[in-house]
């Protein structure tokens, strides 16, 4: 990388706690070569303590922007100049763009999970039921994301009950087109959904240790229904497995952090970035692990 380098290289990057786990670098590292853009995408760890001034250092540094990944995509919405509404209705930031030291903060994950549905199943969210797993920060992008462009019923169910009815009444009045459910996620959940859903989505983060849920899928999706589980690891996740074996189209998260990414990008250098390539980095890096 660094014999690309220039004086006139800029600088643009992910922060995070950890941060050393990440994939964005080498995705992003390949796009930015391949499109001959002279910038670098490196990892910052920053703490929760640092954060602040870390967001500030982006104006001072003038950096292009950064990623948020976790512990910091809700509370760097506090740090930006300007929040896109998406993002402000999710309450969370995965992206901050640097225009001439004013930040803006956007959020990728939401549109990026519709985008990979797509290009994964062909799916879109009009007039769909659709049920979460989880009630956390990437359940809420995604909730935010799916009412935007017209799922019809949407159910959140997660292990601590109180979570998802908190998040049901929160999103219910600003997404008017959209019924929502809030459940708690236990082994009784399938008996009691008012039928079965087009999209399960796993939105928590059971499943990096190739843990299970407790939940009958097909019980639960439709025979022609999708999964779709953001969570990613070196083999398919036991969610998807189940899926796959009960011969519903069924797919991990990979697909979402590339097209997070990509849409990233866009957001970043205005121009997009190599056609699927993002995709097939991770899927490498996955393959030589
Ligand atoms: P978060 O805000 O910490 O929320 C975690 C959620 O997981 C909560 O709903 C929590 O339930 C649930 N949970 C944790 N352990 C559980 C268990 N053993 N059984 C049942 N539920 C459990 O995290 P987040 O930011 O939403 O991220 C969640 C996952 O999505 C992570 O694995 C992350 O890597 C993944 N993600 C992937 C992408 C992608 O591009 N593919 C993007 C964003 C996030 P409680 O409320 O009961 O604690």
């Amino acid at each position: 990388m660094t014999a690309h380098l220039t004086g006139r290289s800029r600088i643009v990057g992910v922060m995070g706690d950890p941060v050393a786990h990440s994939l964005s670098p080498v995705m992003q590292n390949a796009a930015l070569q391949k499109a001959a853009i002279d910038a670098v995408y490196v990892p910052f760890h920053v703490t929760a303590a640092d954060l602040e001034a870390a967001i500030d250092a982006i104006r001072r540094l003038d950096l292009v922007g950064v990623n948020l990944t976790i512990p910091h995509k809700e509370t760097a919405l506090a740090f930006v100049d300007l929040v896109e509404d998406a993002a402000q209705l999710g309450g969370s930031i995965n992206t901050i763009v640097n225009r001439n030291g004013r930040l803006t903060g956007y959020n990728t994950d939401g549109p990026g999970l519709l985008r990979a549905l797509q290009q994964e199943f062909g799916w879109e969210a009009k007039g769909q039921r659709v049920l979460l797993l989880g009630a956390g920060g990437a359940c809420r992008a995604a909730v935010v994301a799916l009412g935007r462009a017209g799922a019809d019923w949407i159910g959140i169910a997660n292990r601590t009950g109180e979570r998802a009815a908190q998040l049901a009444a929160a999103l219910e009045p600003l997404l008017p087109q959209t019924t929502f459910a809030p459940f708690r996620l236990d082994a009784g959940l399938a008996q009691r959904l008012p039928g079965k859903v087009d999209l399960l989505i796993n939105t928590t983060s059971v499943g990096l240790q190739q843990e299970s849920f407790d939940l009958p899928v097909e019980q639960t999706v439709r025979p022609d229904g999708a999964v779709y589980d953001m969570v990613y690891g070196r083999q398919p996740t036991e969610l998807v497995q189940m899926a796959r074996r009960l011969g519903l189209q069924a797919t991990d998260g990979l697909s979402m952090l590339a097209a997070q990414g990509e849409l990233a990008f866009r957001l970043w250098f205005e121009q997009a970035p190599p056609a699927g390539l993002m995709k097939r980095m991770l899927m490498k890096v996955r393959s030589d692990r």
